[in-house]
């Protein structure tokens, strides 16, 4: 940060009286004491030149052999990351060494005193300037010297920024900050848990919460109205660059709100603190149902930052003699198509395409180059003059463009061409810089087929209202109430109005194929508590680590923790996971199996 940093004055002590970004040309002449990390040491012989740095920035030493004695010598010792405490005079550089890239640039401080506060051995990585090839194991087995680097400590200081600026417009609109238990019970998010044995009764478990779903509905019951918290949740799932074990929500929820409230809220506080970072966007945002979300950009959280929309052949090929697309058809399914523009592509880039829309979930993918004469592709010779103009036609296409189409069931067709559009648009440069596109989706689906369990699934959870009666015939029409937001085609977060009535519950579970008791022995006490009177509530929760890696520039939520897990999920810091005493297992009556035994 080339800022001066807005810090408080320092009281006075043995140590310092001012901090390092803070010594500017106003106190030329004044005598002062700072303290911190040997930045950079450069030695000139005789003089010898030290960047001091704290958390506010850097300040220029200079140990003259003047000031002789004791400091000099102690001088000459020095090694980065050494911390030291020195005083002496603020000093203006001459004209050829002010440094134009420090607030603090003008000046040189010439040390009189001098004292050693601690030794540092020599770092594993230089934390001088930030060079992007270190490790990222090395970075998290010494963490905090990787937050000791300007890049990190701007992270950590802009996710405070971020928090603070939350809790200050909730704090405004009345919600209370609700601590929720961690040690508790399995909740409903759908991912798998992380249980803790019970030392007390053996044999039974704590769950760590996926999110403070079922609690923040309990404050609701309870009559606390406006609730929000920072609060950790654990998935244990496989880590991605944007994926924790342990993460952060900013989770909210409202008493006596509609779909309409509760976005209105929300939109204020995006403007409010995404504002106080400089993000700018006009409200209200824009409302895309799901289902035109998946039919345009074949996503469910689109980047509306660019074109490249999806257009729907489907019914133009319905009486097509090309197998491919017409067994699709008939059998339910979609045939999709997406003109990639122009675009300089050789065969061997085609065929990457195809390759990477099988990565995706596709079976395959159909290219073609649009040229004076037909289409250059290996499906041209299968399709009618007809249907290539009907196409061509559907998809804009004009000579030179690269045209994509993919048949499949469900809406596999869409959101494979959904993720190459987002391939394309990162490789080919079409997003533009500087542009920030909010929206809300809206009118989801209320539950998902799972082929793997085959049953029917909450999309959102369990306790997310439907938007009208539920037909237990077709499961899948029913739409939910729920709402995700999306920035830049990044999910920030989702939420729902709940169920409150018991009926409507009920159904929902039976749709779920959650029997009565499994219902009881699960959710029991939520279901409990609504029959003592609960109000009509719905909230949200944002991913925070995702707003702030977004608002930081970077595409790794581990850039904006303090001290995250590797992608292995394990902490190369302290070593957790870690094996424990056999002790400790046999209080908690826990045996493991021979096999299993780590080490
Ligand atoms: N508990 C939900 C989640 O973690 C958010 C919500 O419905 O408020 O995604």
């Amino acid at each position: 940060m080339t800022d001066v940093p807005d810090f408080p004055a320092l009281r006075a002590n043995a140590f310092r009286d001012a901090w390092c970004g803070q010594v500017l040309a106003d106190r030329v002449d004044q005598t002062v004491r700072v303290a911190g990390w040997v930045h950079r040491r450069r030695d000139h012989g005789g003089l010898i030149f030290i960047d001091l740095r704290d958390r506010t920035g850097l300040v220029q030493l200079v140990f003259n052999p003047d000031a002789a004695g004791a400091a000099q010598e102690l001088g000459h010792r020095l090694r980065a990351e050494d911390v030291i405490s020195v005083s002496g005079e603020v000093v203006r550089r001459s004209a050829e060494t002010v440094n134009a890239e420090l607030p603090t640039g003008e000046v040189e401080l010439r040390v009189a005193e001098a004292e050693l506060l601690a030794d540092a051995e020599t770092p594993p990585f230089e934390i001088e300037g930030y060079s992007g090839e270190v490790g990222e194991e090395l970075r998290l087995r010494y963490r905090y010297l990787d937050l000791r680097r300007e890049r990190m400590r701007d992270a950590l200081t802009l996710r405070h920024r971020v928090t603070a600026a939350i809790r200050e417009f909730l704090d405004g609109e009345g919600f209370l900050d609700i601590e929720t238990p961690v040690l508790t019970r399995s909740t409903p998010e759908g991912a798998r848990d992380f249980l803790v044995p019970s030392r007390q009764q053996q044999g039974s478990f704590y769950a760590l919460p996926q999110s403070p779903q079922l609690f923040k509905q309990l404050l609701m019951v309870a009559g606390l109205e406006r609730y929000y918290q920072i609060a950790r949740c654990f998935r244990d799932e496989d880590l991605r660059a944007d994926r924790q074990l342990d993460f952060t929500q900013l989770d909210l929820e409202m008493s006596f709100v509609g779909v309409d409230d509760v976005i209105e809220l929300n939109e204020r506080l995006l403007a409010s603190v995404l504002g106080s970072m400089g993000v700018e966007f006009e409200l209200p945002l824009k409302r895309i149902p799901y289902d035109e979300a998946i039919a345009r950009w074949g996503s469910d959280k689109p980047d509306l930052r660019y074109g490249l929309e999806l257009a729907d052949l489907t019914d133009r090929l319905r009486e097509t003699g090309f197998n491919a697309f017409r067994g699709v058809i008939d059998a339910g399914g979609s045939v999709k198509g997406l003109n990639a523009g122009a675009r300089e592509m050789s065969r061997a880039d085609l065929d990457g395409l195809v390759e990477e829309a099988k990565e995706l979930g596709a079976k395959g993918l159909v290219w073609a180059v649009v040229e004076a004469d037909g289409w250059r592709s290996p499906v041209a010779k299968f399709l009618s003059e007809d249907e290539l103009a009907a196409i061509n036609g559907d998809l804009e296409a004009s000579e030179g463009d690269v045209l994509l189409i993919a048949a499949d069931h469900g809406n596999v067709a869409a959101t494979v061409l959904g993720g190459l559009r987002t391939r394309l648009a990162a490789r080919y440069g079409l997003i533009p810089e500087g542009v920030n596109e909010l929206a809300w989706i809206v009118d989801w689906p209320l539950f998902e087929w799972s082929e793997e369990e085959g049953r029917w699934d909450a999309l959102h959870h369990p306790f997310t209202s439907p938007a009208g009666p539920l037909d237990p015939d077709d499961p899948g029409s029913a739409r939910a109430l729920a709402y995700d937001v999306t920035w830049n085609g990044v999910e920030l977060g989702g939420g729902s109005v709940r169920i409150s009535d018991p009926e409507v519950q009920r159904a929902v579970f039976t749709a779920l194929g959650i029997s009565p008791e499994d219902a009881e022995a699960r959710f029991g006490f939520l279901l409990e508590a609504f029959r003592y009177g609960a109000p009509p509530h719905g909230g949200i929760a944002y991913g925070l680590d995702r707003m702030v890696a977004l608002l930081h520039g970077t595409d790794s939520i581990r850039d904006v923790i303090a001290f995250p897990k590797a992608a292995s999920g394990g902490d190369p810091l302290t070593g957790a996971p870690a094996p424990v005493d056999e002790q400790q297992l046999r209080e908690l009556g826990i045996a493991l199996r021979a096999a299993k035994r780590p080490g």
